[in-house]
């Protein structure tokens, strides 16, 4: 990956990050998400090519095994995608389905979160976190 976009990538993650906090900070508030908390990590999660350049970087140097289990996933999701993009209601749906992305590990931490994309950082709740369960 050129460094120019490994550099604007991080920057994106970074500016995200202090941006939430201090939207947060202004309105008083904090968030319920914690550590083992993974309601939202049954989404389906889009990432752009510069984000999925940078975390399969990262997944190739640091964390093979799971490396493999998103290219093991990766058929069946684009086969969701060839079938279904073009229903108005499939990202609802898939969530339903629960299917949890290859990423979570099995203590329900996200094994990449210094590294998450842009789309999980955006996930965030003041409110319990049963509300986030499918369904
Ligand atoms: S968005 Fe909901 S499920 Fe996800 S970490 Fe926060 S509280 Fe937990
Ligand atoms: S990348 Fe991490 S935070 Fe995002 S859905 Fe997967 S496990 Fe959850």
């Amino acid at each position: 990956m050129e460094p120019v976009l490994r550099q604007a990538v991080a920057l994106a993650h970074q500016n995200l990050e202090a941006r939430t906090a201090q939207y947060l900070a202004r309105l008083g508030q904090k968030v319920s998400c914690r550590r083992g908390c993974f309601a939202c990590c049954y989404a389906w999660v889009v990432v752009g090519l510069a984000e999925a350049a940078y975390l399969r970087e990262h997944l190739e140097a640091h964390l093979p095994d799971a490396l493999a289990r998103v290219e093991a996933e990766g058929p069946n999701r684009l086969r969701r995608i060839a079938q279904h993009k073009h229903r108005a209601d499939f990202p609802t749906t898939y969530f339903l389905e629960a299917h949890p992305c290859p990423l979570l590990t099995s203590e329900g931490a996200c094994a990449v979160h210094p590294h998450r994309p842009l789309a999980c950082r955006g996930v965030l709740t003041n409110l319990e976190a049963r509300y986030c369960a499918p369904g």
